[in-house]
């Protein structure tokens, strides 16, 4: 994943976590987890729930924070209008819609598809 391309997000304080719904690691992404979360995430397919937050949101923000997948890395990165942080924060060059599609898609593509939903 080609994450050193992400533009740093301005004024996003680690402690905040008021973006964090339920969102989509590939294989490699889940790999990458540490296993304690792994098993969280395969206990979470096997028995869906509706959250409504992402299972590694906590009060003092995201557990996994240096393991987070792409979407959670490219929120206020990018020009994408659902990719727009509710409190202003953002990237000094964000990535065009287009880029970000593409980087979401071969991702995806690079994964054949699998997907675990926190
Ligand atoms: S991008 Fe915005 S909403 Fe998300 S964690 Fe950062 S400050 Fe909070
Ligand atoms: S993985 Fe972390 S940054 Fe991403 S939605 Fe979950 S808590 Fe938020």
């Amino acid at each position: 994943m080609q994450t050193e391309i992400i533009p740093h997000v301005n004024n996003c304080p680690r402690t905040c976590s008021d973006c964090c719904g339920p969102v989509p690691f590939t294989g490699t992404e889940f790999k990458a987890l540490p296993r304690q979360h792994r098993r969280t995430l395969s206990m979470l397919q096997a028995s869906p729930q509706n959250r409504g937050r992402c299972a590694f949101s906590t009060h003092d923000g995201c557990m996994i924070y240096e393991n987070r997948p792409l979407v959670c890395r490219l929120f206020g990165a990018s020009e994408q209008p659902m990719m727009q942080c509710p409190h202003g924060a953002k990237a000094d060059n964000p990535l065009t819609s287009q880029e970000t599609a593409r980087m979401v898609r071969d991702a995806i593509l690079g994964n054949k598809g699998e997907t675990f939903i926190s």
